[in-house]
């Protein structure tokens, strides 16, 4: 195998959701079909980057920390100044390089491609509307950053970086999907990753992560990670990473399969050659029938041992004969501990550890340790409770 590439999120996210298939992208390269919202991202995702290049002043890279951040005022042809770096486009201008960008590849319908292309135009005429109004600073844009995260190469490419008021960054990730939250925004690896990527290659401190809701032009903030929070993805994507280097890539079946290309290469979707169809089709078939009955059995036999029970315990009796052999009810105690009650007191006494996982054997030792706060046991015990559970065994006639 070639050197392991770097990580970006989605090679990560594919080789957590099936190593398989992650193989087929990133070592077989094989391509996927063309998909219209795939398309439709990259289209908006591009004409976004040509809006907002001319505003970009790339001023706080380690290597040139001295440039001075231009402003809107500066750049606007609106504004009267001449901008060196070019001009914001007009929406007429926009809207004919969009034309230009458009691709039909993926749509399924040509009025699905329809819907995108008007729902593209308003996100893009909104987009130019904001930027005149709210007046970002920005210091990238689509930018491709790199880094060695503690020995594993990352990359990706960030839509945009602003300066903050502050002085710091923010990072903004463009999203074209339906649907966004402000917990999208604070569980996002993707987020994570790329403030790993920025600190990485800037100077400046980040000062905010951002998911930006395009369908609405909401920016959904959230603060910097934690270096605690860092290192659970950097946990998650050391095991990836160990595991392309392992060439560990077996197919790994989910919801992802849907959506997966690769079916007719991936052993979890062989077909069974048709010489042996009739036989393994008869079996199937078998197999089906005989759980069916399974279930069936498993119904009846409760409901009888329940019966049993009920009379057994009218009569009095445990032993009760059949015609070949004796049913015989046997009884079984088990104790349950509830033990949120008393988590504080174990809390107070630092015995929360001794009963981690809460396991009746575990309590029990617990409370018969002397050597325990004879109140703090106490307490404990008064949370049990015991639970008796009856079952029926056969004996031979004869007692054996
Ligand atoms: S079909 Fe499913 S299991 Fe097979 S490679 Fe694709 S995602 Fe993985």
């Amino acid at each position: 195998m070639p050197a392991v590439p770097a990580l970006s999120y989605s090679s990560f996210r594919t080789y957590q959701e099936c190593p398989l298939r992650w193989r087929f992208l990133y070592v077989d390269k094989l391509p996927e079909a063309p998909r219209g919202y795939f398309t439709f991202g990259r289209v908006v995702h591009s004409l976004l980057e040509q809006l907002v290049a001319p505003l970009v002043v790339p001023s706080a890279r380690r290597a040139g920390e001295n440039d001075r951040q231009r402003t809107l005022d500066e750049w606007h042809p609106s504004a009267g100044a001449a901008s060196p770096a070019g001009h914001l486009m007009t929406t007429d201008e926009l809207l004919a390089a969009y034309d230009r960008e458009w691709s039909n590849e993926g749509y399924t319908s040509a009025e699905e491609e329809s819907r995108y292309r008007a729902l593209g135009r308003d996100i893009l005429l909104k987009y130019h509307d904001f930027l005149v109004r709210e007046r970002p600073l920005p210091v990238a844009v689509e930018e491709h950053l790199e880094a060695r995260w503690d020995g594993i190469p990352v990359h990706g490419y960030i839509d945009r970086i602003d300066r903050t008021p502050a002085g710091g960054l923010e990072i903004v990730d463009y999203k074209t999907s339906r649907e966004l939250t402000n917990d999208d925004a604070r569980d996002s690896d993707q987020l994570s990753l790329y403030q790993v990527l920025v600190e990485s290659n800037y100077a400046a401190p980040v000062h905010g992560l951002t998911l930006y809701h395009l369908r609405s032009l909401t920016p959904l903030h959230t603060a910097p990670r934690e270096r605690a929070a860092l290192a659970g993805l950097h946990d998650r994507m050391g095991s990836a990473m160990d595991g392309i280097r392992a060439e560990a890539f077996e197919p790994t079946p989910g919801r992802q399969c849907s959506r997966c290309d690769f079916q007719d290469r991936c052993p979890e979707f062989r077909a069974v050659p048709p010489a042996d169809g009739e036989r393994l089709r008869a079996l199937v078939d078998r197999f089906e029938s005989l759980r069916g009955e399974e279930n069936r059995l498993e119904g009846e036999l409760r409901r009888t041992a329940e019966e049993l029970h009920r009379a057994a315990e009218q009569l009095g009796v445990h032993r009760v004969p059949g015609t070949r052999s004796v049913a015989v009810r046997r009884r079984e105690e088990a104790w349950q501990y509830s033990l949120d009650n008393v988590r504080p007191l174990l809390d107070q006494h630092g015995l929360s550890p001794r009963v981690a996982s809460g396991t009746p054997e575990e309590v029990r030792r617990l409370v018969r340790d002397a050597s325990v706060d004879p109140e703090v046991r106490r307490r404990v015990a008064e949370t049990g409770a015991r639970r008796v559970k009856w079952y029926w065994e056969l004996e031979a006639e004869n007692g054996r």
